[in-house]
């Protein structure tokens, strides 16, 4: 059953929006030299909040000359020194956290609950954990004298927007390199407020530069002559633009890019703790999570009763306001990704799956898909292969525990998986055989700045988080 809660709105009064943006470049936030301004928006009322700069090629070409210029001292400074500015920034961040959290929900559509309690608490972490290998680079097993590659240009999502931004910005920083970081179009709003928090941390002018823009703008830096490396998350599909645009220069790449991960539940496992597993692991930010459990795979012996608890559970998510503490679902990102998720479930439909929506009222304005589960799915639907990146669950079911590997790893991707088991080898075997970067085991969507993220196949390659994490920002990575 569920119950009735009163509204518990989170005030969003400690946040203050400007009407419009400049770009900060060198320390400052300056006027475009050649580009135009678009609107961003609340996905969840569709009201306007800000006027936003699309940065034009001069713009790109002068925050990357302000990274390259402070690149000279910043990278000669002593770790610790460098350190004692990312460690200022993670305090700031935990000070500030509350308005971040509002302006990320604000801007993005993602319940406050989760800009509170997941996303602000791992960015402060990031900043708090690569702070502490900034003095310790040459004992991160990466060679005597780890040297750090230049200007980074870094590209961001808009589905984990300050969090991208901290996995971007904290190790390139730490190892010593300058950066030029471009946010997601449809949300800008943190990343600029991040730029006010790098003034707050005295941290020298053009180690961070913040240029927004769309995808013009992202192509112009990822094209720019003088980075030396890229860091990407995204799609697959600028990710393979991005890889063939830098193949055959110096540019250092990583790319982190789609899913479509399996979640693996075993006759013996602890099924209401599966359930939760998988409903966290699908509805967790509107399933907008390339990690997202996004298909099930269930043992066909206790597929009933699984679906029976599952729909159960499903039904008492409550979708609606994300400024309002209880708030499980949110809004959709933008009108474009409602229409790629509309469009991909009714594929779904039309290929023969079994569609089970959440039944609840979706707010008249603002961009909403209720949480849904597809049963009936085989392996050739469009729902079994392509990422959807919203809030709907494909079904699948095996007999053997072959089986469920087999079908776990039919697919392009390889970001994730999960495993429900009560059976410790049974949790090795599987997770061996998986081919995915990250495989949980009894848990499903848990982060932490010590553990490498990334993919396999076309989730992209190279590692972000942890130890692994500073490689991709030093030179000696290739001799290791
Ligand atoms: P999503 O499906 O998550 O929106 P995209 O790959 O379209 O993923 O966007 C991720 C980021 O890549 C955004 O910041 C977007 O502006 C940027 N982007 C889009 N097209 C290009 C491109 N051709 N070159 C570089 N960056 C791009």
């Amino acid at each position: 059953m569920v119950f009735q809660y009163a509204p518990a709105p989170e005030s969003t009064k400690i946040v203050k929006i400007d009407s419009s943006y400049g770009l900060f470049i060198n320390g400052k936030f300056v006027k475009s030299k050649d580009g135009s301004q678009y609107k961003t928006i609340n996905p969840a009322t569709e009201e306007v909040l800000s006027e936003i700069t699309l940065a034009g090629k001069k713009d790109v070409d002068l925050a990357v000359k302000a990274a390259r210029s402070a690149y000279q001292k910043w990278s000669k400074l002593p770790g610790s020194v460098r350190g004692k500015y990312l460690y200022r920034i993670a305090r700031i961040l935990q000070e500030r956290s509350r308005e971040f959290a509002v302006l990320e929900t604000i801007n993005n559509g993602k319940p406050i609950r989760e800009s509170r309690d997941v996303d602000m608490p791992l960015v402060a972490a990031h900043f708090f954990h690569y702070a502490g290998w900034a003095d310790k680079l040459e004992h991160a097993g990466l060679g005597p004298k780890p040297q750090s590659l230049g200007v980074a240009a870094q590209i961001i999502p808009w589905n984990f927007p300050m969090l991208m931004l901290s996995w971007k910005i904290a190790p390139a920083l730490a190892a010593g390199n300058t950066v030029v970081l471009k946010p997601a179009e449809t949300t800008p709003l943190t990343a600029l407020l991040f730029a006010e928090v790098c003034q707050q941390a005295d941290l020298p002018p053009g180690v961070v530069n913040i240029i927004t823009g769309a995808g013009e703008t992202g192509a112009a830096l990822v094209n720019h002559p003088n980075i030396d490396k890229v860091a990407f998350t995204g799609s697959t599909e600028v990710g393979r633009l991005i890889a063939s645009s830098v193949a055959g220069t110096k540019k250092k790449v990583t790319l982190e890019l789609g899913g479509k991960a399996a979640n693996i539940v075993f006759d013996d496992a602890a099924l209401d703790q599966a359930v939760e597993g998988i409903v966290n692991g699908i509805f967790f930010n509107q399933g907008h999570v390339c990690c997202a459990g996004s298909r099930l795979l269930v043992q066909e012996s206790i597929k009933d009763e699984f679906l029976d608890l599952l729909y159960e559970r499903v039904q008492t998510l409550r979708l609606g306001d994300p400024l309002d503490k209880n708030t499980d679902v949110g809004a959709i990102n933008s009108a474009a990704q409602l229409a790629k998720i509309q469009e991909l479930t009714q594929s779904g439909e039309q290929e023969g799956a079994d569609r089970w929506s959440l039944k609840c009222d979706l707010p008249e304005k603002g961009f909403w898909f209720a949480p849904t589960v597809f049963t009936n799915v085989t392996q050739a639907h469009r729902i079994a292969r392509e990422e959807i990146f919203g809030p709907v669950l494909s079904v699948l079911t095996f007999r053997t525990p072959q089986e469920a590997i087999e079908k776990a790893n039919n697919t392009p991707f390889g970001l994730s998986a999960g495993i429900w088991t009560e059976k410790g080898s049974r949790i090795l075997e599987v997770a061996n055989n998986l081919r995915a970067g990250v495989v949980w085991a009894n848990t499903f969507n848990k982060f932490d700045p010590t553990s490498p993220f990334g993919g396999y196949k076309e989730s992209g390659y190279g590692r972000e988080g942890g130890r692994v994490g500073l490689a991709a920002y030093l030179k000696s990575e290739n001799k290791k």
